[in-house]
């Protein structure tokens, strides 16, 4: 096998080692910056405590957010434009 096929195997390798990672952790960076989402609180609003907050495992883990699709790093200490408190 020469060294260009051998590398591109590697390479090949790599990029399928990669995709669980993807699949588990996103962003959706769209509608981020639509929001002007941000990982800190804005005054008393914050993440953990709007409607829209999709909580992660414990209360301090990294969860979702309802207006954000498939975006799984969302932080209970984030804040955004569409903050709306929880009822
Ligand atoms: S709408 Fe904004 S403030 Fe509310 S959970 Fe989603 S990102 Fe956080």
């Amino acid at each position: 096998m020469n060294e260009s096929r051998r590398n591109l195997l590697k390479l090949g390798g790599i990029a399928v080692a990669m995709i669980p990672v993807a699949a588990f952790a996103a962003k959706n960076d769209a509608m981020r910056t639509a929001m002007k989402y941000k990982d800190t609180p804005d005054g008393d609003k914050k993440c953990s405590g709007c409607m829209h907050f999709v909580p992660g495992k414990s209360p301090t883990d990294l969860g979702g957010c309802k207006l954000f699709p498939g975006d799984t790093e969302v932080t209970p200490n984030g804040s955004c434009t569409a903050w709306a408190k929880k009822p």
